[in-house]
């Protein structure tokens, strides 16, 4: 597997969409923030999705994913051991949550 990490920025005109992987201009791309907070900008680096990609995402409100990828990310680098604390998180939040 590649890791989407090293090519998330190809230039500073240039930015890859998160979902499918395609290079874009960044003035044609959407920011997303995983923070899910766009306007504090300082310190931040975005990530972003082509148009079709957004227009595909779910706008519903989304139950605390994006605490819950970033509790996930903190001490998992590698793709594996992420996944694995990620389904572990939220299955703890389901068998929580019922
Ligand atoms: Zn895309």
């Amino acid at each position: 597997m590649t890791d989407t990490r090293t090519l998330r920025r190809k230039s500073d005109n240039e930015v890859v969409c998160i979902a499918c992987g395609q290079v874009l201009p960044r003035a044609d791309a959407r920011e997303y923030d995983k923070y899910g907070d766009r306007w504090d900008r300082a310190g931040k680096d975005f990530e972003y999705l082509c148009k079709p990609c957004h227009r595909d995402c779910c706008h519903q409100p989304r139950n605390g994913l994006e605490e819950t990828l970033i509790r996930a990310e903190g001490e998992h680098a590698d793709t594996q051991a992420f996944i694995t604390e990620y389904y572990t998180l939220v299955s703890d939040d389901i068998s929580t949550e019922s």
